[in-house]
């Protein structure tokens, strides 16, 4: 079949349908990065904007538990007051003192009276003790935590009245030198005469071994009357207040601690990092410690301590809003169905342009031998018309035409007179194959070739009247031959040389006319020298 020159533009929209999906997969990656990007920059302003809200409420449950510990404080700096103002001190006054404040503090576990006494007056204080309290006895704690007799040091802090006595009888008689931090807080508080706080302790009277502290104040009393009098020199008492953190934190923030919230009161004092308090943490919660907020408390008796707040993935993710994610999901979505649409559109336009292909196809060629039409003829005529003329070069006209084929078709039949055309057609294809060569069916039973720049043309028609001869088609109503036969005229014009296109087939139908005259089964050549010549 003669190939069909498709147009320019369908080839070329054809070729181009990769690089337009290419292109629009690529627009979409990045448009998809992009709204990712944006989703990205939501998330983290809105992540700020939890974490500023979170860090405003840790502030102000800083501030409440900063006040309770003042309070707290505050609470037992009053007592120390009213107890210098009390002449002689005994286990009834000091609990009327303390009775009504430690209903009302629960963060307060007792209230202490301690006095330091030496080796020396140990027995008589002692004795003097057991007036009051008559299994009364000094004593410390040994390694395995048992009560026993305090060991000999150059000074004892026995803890001489406690309120309330019931729930803090185990404390009665304990030597508070005994212990390394409440000794050192014991003789920095007798060293600045100021309150001063131990380090975190286990409180041993609390069921949860909750933690807690103490704050000395120190009073410096004149021996008193001889009852009291324990040696001559001043007497230095202690009045203490044992604190609870956790009930301090129950306090001030209890309430508005959530369970997504997990806190912290720490002791940093000289560097250490003791937990005075800790949240039991939720080991079902993911904890943000990057988004933990630290706040510093304030000089506590002379401790540093800090609050800390960790919050719970779970807090910040039920305060985030789904404008991040909507943002992403439906930027995406919006590419998709962009790229779906783009994708379908180039789908629908490749088969149009198929169609339209075909459709050319069809248009331009015969439909019962394959070959190029009329129309097809006319219009690659014209164009190798106007290249030769550019070119300067000549361009070749071959008609050709069956030799009495009226009567073939008369005596055969049509159907064969067809079959007779598209052998006839097959063998003039096999003779002009050069990419620019073209062969027609010009109508009914002739046939053009169009032959740009060939040097011997005639020779081609010859050819082609030679290959039909050879078909061997039987035809014995023929004038001249047993079989199927042609006629052919040729004509070869330059454009550049004054001819027209018209002039062209004229000479070249002039040519296959005078073919015709002479007997047929021959080739004519029309030269534009020397006119009409025999092949
Ligand atoms: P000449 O040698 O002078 O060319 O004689 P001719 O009989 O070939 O010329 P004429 O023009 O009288 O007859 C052409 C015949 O070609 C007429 C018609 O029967 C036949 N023909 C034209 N087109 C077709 C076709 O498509 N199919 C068939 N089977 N026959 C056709
Ligand atoms: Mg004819
Ligand atoms: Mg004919």
């Amino acid at each position: 079949m003669q190939p069909v020159r498709p147009f320019t533009e369908v080839a070329s929209t054809a070729k181009a349908s990769p690089i337009i999906r290419i292109v629009t997969l690529i627009l979409a990656a990045l448009s998809i990065f992009m709204f990712a990007a944006l989703a990205r920059f939501l998330y983290q302003a809105e992540t700020n904007a939890i974490h500023q809200s979170f860090a405003a409420e840790v502030a102000q449950q800083a501030l409440s538990f900063e006040r309770e510990v003042v309070l707290n404080l505050e609470i037992l700096f009053a007592l120390n007051a009213s107890v210098s103002l009390v002449e002689t001190m005994t286990p009834d006054r000091f609990d009327q003192l303390t009775d009504d404040v430690l209903a009302r503090s629960p963060a307060i576990q007792a209230f202490a009276w301690a006095q330091i006494v030496t080796p020396e007056t140990l027995a008589a204080f002692e004795s003097r003790m057991r007036d009051w309290y008559p299994s009364y006895r000094v004593s410390e704690r040994n390694a395995s935590g048992e009560v026993v007799p305090v060991s000999l040091r150059p000074q004892y802090a026995p803890v001489q009245m406690i309120e309330p006595i019931e729930s803090n009888q185990a404390a009665l008689g304990f030597d508070l030198a005994s212990e390394s931090r409440r000794l050192a807080a014991l003789l920095q508080s007798m060293e600045s005469g100021k309150m001063v706080a131990t380090a975190g302790i286990t409180l041993v009277q609390e069921p949860e071994n909750q933690r807690g502290f103490l704050v000395f104040t120190p009073q410096f009393l004149p021996p008193v009357n001889e009852r009291e009098a324990i040696g001559n020199e001043p007497r230095v008492v202690f009045v203490n207040g044992v604190f609870r953190v956790g009930e301090l934190v129950n306090q001030s923030v209890g309430s508005r601690l959530s369970q997504q919230m997990q806190l912290q009161v720490v002791d940093r004092t000289r560097g250490a990092q003791d937990v005075l308090y800790s949240t039991p943490p939720d080991p079902s919660e993911h904890w943000l410690t990057s988004q933990t907020v630290v706040h510093d408390l304030p000089d506590v008796a002379g401790r540093q301590w800090y609050f800390e707040v960790t919050p719970a993935a779970s807090l910040y993710s039920q305060r985030r809003s789904y404008v991040p994610w909507l943002v992403f999901g439906s930027g995406t979505v919006v590419v998709v169905l962009l790229v779906i649409y783009v994708f379908v559109t180039q789908r629908q336009t490749q088969d149009l342009n198929a169609a339209k292909s075909e459709l050319e196809r069809i248009s331009l060629t015969d439909s019962l031998t394959g070959l190029a039409n009329r129309r097809h003829f006319d219009q690659h005529l014209e164009q190798q018309w106007a290249l030769a003329t550019r070119q300067h070069s000549a361009l070749s006209l071959v008609m050709l035409d069956i030799d009495n084929f009226k009567p073939y078709n008369d005596e055969y039949g049509h159907p064969e007179g067809d079959a007779a055309l598209e052998q006839v057609a097959k063998a003039l294809r096999q003779v002009a194959t050069r990419p620019l060569d073209l062969v027609a069916r010009y109508g009914g039973e002739e046939f053009a070739l169009i032959l740009p720049d060939t040097e011997d043309p005639a020779d081609v028609a010859e050819t082609c009247r030679r290959r039909i001869e050879a078909l061997a088609l039987r035809h014995d109503y023929s004038s001249v031959a047993q079989v199927v036969t042609i006629s052919a005229g040729v004509c070869t014009l330059k454009p550049s040389e004054n001819h027209s296109l018209k002039e062209l087939t004229e000479f070249a139908d002039d040519a296959l006319y005078q073919a015709k005259e002479e007997g047929r089964n021959r080739v004519v050549v029309y030269s534009a020298e020397r006119g009409l010549n025999r092949g």
